[in-house]
C-alpha cells in the first residue's frame, strides 16, 4: 500500500516537472517580427527562438534576400535580369543563378501543365494593361499577333561564361561574376510574377533554418509559409481568404508547409462591356481566365511548387485541376472555391481543415 502511494506520488511529481519544463521552454522562446514591402507586397516575417539577436539578424537576412530577388526578377527595375531579357536587343543575356533556376523550373511547370503555367505571357499581359494600370481589351488581331511571342520552350540556357584566368587588363570589372547565358527569340518577354514570391519564401525558410530558428511564419501577401510548428509544438492555423469579403472561409492547420492562394479577386478591371477581367491569363487564348473558379489554394512543402500550381490550377479550371492532382500522385493538397459558393478540397486535408463559411456545396475529392 505504502509502495503504491509512493509510486502515485512519484508519477504526479514527474508530470508536474514535465509540465513545468514545457511551459518554461515555450516561455523562453522569443519572437521577432519584421515587416517590409518588396515585390509589390507587404511582407511579414515572424521568427521564434531563444536568442533575440539571432532572430533579428535572421529576419534582416531574409529581407535582404527578398530584396535581392526583387532586384533581379522585377520586370520594371532597369538592370534586373528580367528587364534585360525583356528590353535588350542582345541575343545573349548573362543572368544570375537564381534566374537560371527559375527558367529551369519554369520550363518544368510549362511542360507538366501543358502550358497553363507560362512565364512568357508578358507581352499579352502588358497589352491588356496589367503592368501599367492602363487597362483595355485589345483587339483579337493584336492578341493573336502577340501570342506568337509566348512560346516559353524557346528560352534556352546556353552557356556558362567562366572568368578568364588571369583576368585580362581590359576585362569589365563591372561584370565580374561567372554568368550563365540565356537566349530567347526577339520579342519574347518573361514575367515570373506567378512564382517569384513562392521562391522568395523558400529562400527565406532556408535562411531561417540555417540560423537555427525553430519556428517561423512568413506572410508574403497571401502566400503563407511556416517553418516547424508554433513554439508550443502545436500546428499553425491559417485562414483562407473570403473571396467575397469578410472573415476567412476556412482554417487550415500547417507545419513545415506553405499555403498559397491565387484569386481572381486579387487584381482585375471591369471592361466597358461590364465584364470582369482578372490578372491570371489563359495562354491558349491570350485572354484573362474566365471560368467557374473564385480562388485556388495549394498546400504543399515547397513555396515555388505551390505558387506555380495555384496559378496553373486556376487556369485549368475545376475538372482539369482535379485530373492534374491525380496525375501528380497527389503530391500536394488543394482547396478550390467556386463562383457558385462551393468548396472543393482534397481528402487528405480533411483532418486539418475547418470550414468557417456556409458553402452552397462541399465536395471532397479522393
Ligand atoms: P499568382 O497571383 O501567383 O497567381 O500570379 C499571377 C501573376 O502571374 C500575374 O499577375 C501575371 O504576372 C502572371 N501570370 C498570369 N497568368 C499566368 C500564367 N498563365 N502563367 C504564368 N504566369 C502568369
Ligand atoms: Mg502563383
Amino acid at each position: 500500500m505504502k509502495n503504491e502511494r509512493s509510486l502515485v506520488y512519484l508519477l504526479i511529481k514527474t508530470c508536474l516537472v514535465c509540465v513545468f519544463v514545457m511551459v518554461a521552454s515555450s516561455c523562453s522562446q522569443k519572437m521577432e517580427s519584421t515587416s517590409f514591402t518588396a515585390m509589390n507586397t507587404y511582407m511579414t516575417v515572424k521568427s521564434y527562438g531563444k536568442d533575440e539577436k539571432v532572430l533579428h539578424a535572421a529576419n534582416y537576412l531574409v529581407q535582404q534576400e527578398v530584396e535581392w530577388l526583387e532586384s533581379i526578377l522585377s520586370t520594371t527595375i532597369e538592370g534586373s535580369d528580367i528587364y534585360k531579357i525583356n528590353n535588350s536587343d542582345r541575343e545573349e543575356i548573362p543572368v544570375s543563378d537564381e534566374t537560371v533556376f527559375l527558367v529551369e523550373r519554369g520550363s518544368e511547370f510549362y511542360k507538366k501543365t501543358d502550358g497553363a503555367f507560362n512565364p512568357a505571357l508578358y507581352p499579352v499581359i502588358k497589352e491588356w494593361g496589367f503592368t501599367t494600370g492602363d487597362y483595355k481589351v485589345p483587339s483579337e488581331e493584336k492578341i493573336r499577333q502577340l501570342l506568337e511571342y509566348t512560346d516559353f520552350s524557346r528560352v534556352k540556357i546556353t552557356d556558362k561564361k567562366i572568368l578568364p584566368e588571369p583576368l585580362p587588363a581590359y576585362y569589365d570589372i563591372a561584370d565580374p561574376a561567372p554568368k550563365v547565358i540565356i537566349t530567347r527569340p526577339p520579342g519574347l518577354q518573361l514575367d515570373f510574377g506567378a512564382i517569384g514570391k513562392g521562391y522568395a519564401g523558400d529562400k527565406a525558410i532556408e535562411i531561417l533554418r540555417k540560423a537555427d530558428v525553430s519556428s517561423a511564419l512568413l506572410d508574403f501577401g497571401g502566400n503563407i509559409q511556416v517553418l516547424g510548428t508554433k513554439p508550443d509544438g502545436s500546428d499553425w492555423t491559417v485562414g483562407i481568404k473570403n473571396p467575397w469579403g469578410g472573415d476567412p472561409v476556412a482554417a487550415v492547420k500547417l507545419r513545415d508547409a506553405c499555403m498559397i492562394t491565387s484569386g481572381g479577386y486579387e487584381r482585375f478591371f471591369t471592361g466597358d462591356d461590364g465584364k470582369k477581367y482578372i490578372h491570371i491569363f489563359d495562354s491558349a487564348t491570350g485572354h484573362p481566365v474566365e471560368n467557374e473558379l473564385e480562388s485556388v489554394t495549394i498546400i504543399c512543402r515547397e513555396g515555388l511548387y505551390g505558387d506555380a500550381l495555384s496559378t496553373s490550377l486556376f487556369v485549368m479550371g475545376l475538372d482539369k485541376a482535379i485530373d492534374f492532382w491525380k496525375s501528380r500522385d497527389r503530391d500536394f493538397d488543394f482547396v478550390i472555391i467556386t463562383k457558385n459558393r462551393g468548396i472543393v478540397y482534397t481528402a487528405t486535408l480533411e483532418k486539418n481543415l475547418s470550414l468557417l463559411f456556409d458553402f452552397n456545396s462541399v465536395l471532397v475529392v479522393k
